[in-house]
């Protein structure tokens, strides 16, 4: 007789655990990285990768970097910008010629018109 062996007793959920396939973390490290509006995040790298240069901050998603004196993206240095400046960043030179001149036309059709 080779019965007996035939059905398994079985239950649900009563299987053994299975250690194995436990997923076991790899070992990680915080890195900080800092991005210009001093916000910090500290994010896990794995322990054997190289972190990367950049991570996008996630309240604001600035690049952050891991210098916090030196945050990637910092605007260059422009303490203060005249209207002119700004009128200059909106229009050429040809254009500011032009403007004059219709200014400068103006002015003397106003004073030869009198
Ligand atoms: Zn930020």
């Amino acid at each position: 007789m080779t019965s007996g062996n035939v059905i398994r007793g079985s239950r649900v959920g009563s299987g053994p655990e299975r250690f194995g396939e436990r997923h076991v973390p790899a070992p990680r490290r915080p890195v900080s990285y800092w991005c210009r509006n001093d916000h910090r995040v500290d994010v896990p790298i794995a322990a054997d990768a190289a972190p990367p240069t950049l991570w996008d901050c996630p309240r604001c998603g600035l690049p952050a970097g891991q210098d916090p004196a030196d945050p990637p993206g910092r605007a260059r240095p422009e303490p203060y910008k005249t209207h002119l400046a700004y009128v200059k960043e909106r229009r050429t030179p040809e254009q500011g010629e032009a403007l004059l001149a219709e200014a400068l036309a103006a002015l003397r059709r106003r004073r030869g018109g009198s």
